[in-house]
């Protein structure tokens, strides 16, 4: 038995083998199908076990074989032993009264040898190549492999894909990033958020509001954000809070937003008052001429749809 478990390196295929050597050894010829039931690989796994546990523990076998105490000196002793109908060494434990299958409660013993490796490799495949903690989760529902970890550990070491995917990628110096994205609020994008609960005071008393917060934040670079608290979602009363953000910040580049009606008010309002400002004087030097025209593409672009859409 020990040969042939060393010519597999296929825990299932081994299983499979096996089962089809035990089904000709019994001289079944009325099988309806060549596919193998689960109980015919349950006894071929049964076989390979227990030929493999006579191997690794044969005095502790004989004695439990016998009825007798196995000696303190063995490795398994605390695991408390006991043989099963099949005659397989299982853990014995104090999950008895758990509510656990059979296996769980009383997993079979194994030790460091070939089919341990056949156990850990076939679990760790069929994890879709696990970690660590994940295989021996797997095998622990059914087998208690003496030095298990480092078993697992050694297995994934040796692992083609593992060593494939788990290789460190190249890296490489990266280029300086551009202006708009080291100077804060050169590029913004803005929209609402709440409505949260504020508290405001006349002198006398004080009292709890609601109020929505109007959050202007850089585009590309979340951790710059400037909140203006707003009393509802009027034009005006983004208006109000635009002029607070320009007084505080100054200068700004085109602001990115949604179709919100309150900006689109907005635009409109600011091409109102801008053809108004041209009409009212016409010898608009050229240096606010120009001013303007910015300021009135930074308002066409409100309207369009955003890029930026993370509410802050
Ligand atoms: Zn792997």
């Amino acid at each position: 038995m020990e040969n042939l478990i060393n010519r597999y390196s296929n825990w299932l295929k081994l299983q499979r083998v096996v089962a089809y050597i035990l089904r000709f050894g019994k001289k079944q010829r009325n099988h309806q199908t060549v596919n193998l039931s689960a109980e015919e690989l349950q006894s071929a796994r049964n076989v390979i076990i227990r030929e493999t546990q006579k191997q690794l523990f044969k005095d502790e076998m004989n004695k439990l074989v016998n009825d007798k105490h196995i000696s303190n000196a063995t490795q398994i002793i605390n695991l408390n032993p006991f043989l099963d109908k099949n005659g397989i060494i299982r853990v014995g434990g104090r999950l008895k009264n758990a509510e656990l299958s059979y296996c769980k409660k009383h997993p079979v013993i194994l030790s460091k040898s070939y089919l341990s490796s056949l156990i850990i490799k076939d679990a760790h495949h069929s994890t879709l190549h696990g970690a660590n903690r994940l295989t021996e989760a797997v095998i622990r529902r059914q087998y208690w492999i003496i030095g298990l970890k480092n078993a697992i550990k050694s297995c994934i070491r040796k692992c083609c894909k593992c060593i494939r995917y788990n290789q460190v990628t190249a890296t490489q110096m990266m280029g300086d990033l551009p202006d708009f994205r080291v100077s804060p609020f050169t590029y913004i994008g803005v929209d609402y958020a709440g409505p949260f609960q504020m508290s405001c005071s006349n002198g006398r008393e004080r009292k709890t509001i609601q109020r929505l917060c109007c959050s202007f934040c850089m585009s590309f670079n979340k951790r710059h954000t400037s909140r203006e608290a707003v009393s509802d979602m009027s034009t005006e009363s983004f208006l109000t809070a635009l002029r607070r953000f320009f007084a505080r910040w100054g200068k700004i580049l085109p602001i990115y937003s949604d179709n919100g009606k309150n900006f689109v008010g907005a635009n409109r309002w600011i091409d109102i008052e801008f053809n108004d400002a041209v009409k009212k004087n016409n010898e608009v030097s050229s240096r606010v001429r120009s001013r303007w025209q910015s300021r009135q593409q930074c308002c066409k672009i409100f309207v369009c749809r955003a890029v930026w859409t993370t509410k802050g």
